[in-house]
This record gives C-alpha cells, structure tokens and sequence, in this order.
C-alpha cells in the first residue's frame, strides 16, 4: 500500500516528521510546509492513490469521507466566512507530489487563482 520513495507515505508512517492537526483510519491532516494563506491544510488519505486519475469506485466511500471533513476541519480552525479546496492533478495542474490529497485554504492572505 505505501510507495517507498512518496513524501506523504514516509509522513503517514511516521518516518518524516509533521504537523499533524487529525488523523483517523482512512485519512491524515497536516499542516502544508509552505503555507499559501493564514490556514493550509493538506488532507491525504492514508492510501497511496497517485492522484483523481487513479480513484475508482473503491474509494468512494473515501472520498465522500474527506468531503465531509473538509467543512468540519475548517470549522475547527475558525473559518466562519468560507474556505477554499483545490486538487492538484498532475504536472499540468500543478501536481507536486504524487500521492493525492486535498488543499484546504482559509483565513488572511487566501489567493486568488493565478
Ligand atoms: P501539490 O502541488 O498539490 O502536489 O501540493 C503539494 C504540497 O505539499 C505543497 O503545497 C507543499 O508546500 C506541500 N509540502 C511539501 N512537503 C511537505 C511536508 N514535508 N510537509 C507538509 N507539506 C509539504
Ligand atoms: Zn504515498
């Protein structure tokens, strides 16, 4: 299940360090190293998926587990007045690292697109 050379792998076992806000059976919650606004959050689930590409009907219970979170999660980091998710699916969507997961932006300082 987990790729040995992928960055959020080693961080989903503990092997490089993180700033990890929840964490359950199917996903993590971590602090984005390089915060592009006041909240940034990186949800992955614990399953090594390459990217939207690569989900099928296995993960639907999944996916609607981290869409529900979502919400919940910027609830707890006080984001009363909205947040923003964005999916980077490969190198033409910015992909960086190739293990999905969902960017959740809120709070001061959130960007417009490009
Ligand atoms: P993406 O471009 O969608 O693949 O996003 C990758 C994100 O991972 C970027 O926002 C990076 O700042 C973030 N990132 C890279 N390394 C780490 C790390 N060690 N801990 C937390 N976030 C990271
Ligand atoms: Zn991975």
């Amino acid at each position: 299940m987990r790729e040995p050379d992928c960055l959020f792998c080693k961080i989903i076992a503990g092997t490089i360090p993180s700033e990890m806000l929840y964490s359950d059976d199917q996903v993590i919650v971590i602090k984005d190293i390089n915060p592009q606004a006041e909240v940034h959050l990186l949800v992955i689930p614990r399953e090594h998926i390459v990217s939207l590409k690569e989900l099928d009907a296995s993960h639907d219970t999944l996916m609607a587990h981290i869409l529900r979170l979502l919400p919940k999660l910027a609830e707890q980091q006080g984001l009363s007045e909205g947040f923003r998710t964005i999916i980077n699916t490969g190198r033409g969507g910015g992909q960086v690292i190739f293990h999905l997961h969902v960017h959740l932006l809120g709070g001061r300082n959130l960007p417009g697109f490009g």
